[in-house]
């Protein structure tokens, strides 16, 4: 939660827009959702976790042609 001096309430971070401006006045309150993402290393394991599936596509691929035959 953080707070908005010319609303005079609290203002949830997921109510803030991308920017991190206030939903009811578009006062700047915080880096929102920029400085609140993701550390670069939930993108590494995202990553790893988007190869290692593919590789298991391609060999699920490979086993469904291998039936085929
Ligand atoms: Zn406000």
């Amino acid at each position: 939660m953080i707070w908005c001096d010319k609303c005079d309430r609290d203002v949830d971070v997921g109510l803030l827009s991308p920017e991190g401006h206030c939903p009811g006045c578009d006062t700047w309150l915080a880096d929102s959702r920029g400085r609140a993402s993701v550390p670069w290393h939930f993108w590494v394991v995202v990553a790893a976790a988007v190869i290692y599936l593919g590789w298991r596509g391609v060999q699920g691929i490979l086993w469904f042609g291998q039936q085929l035959l």
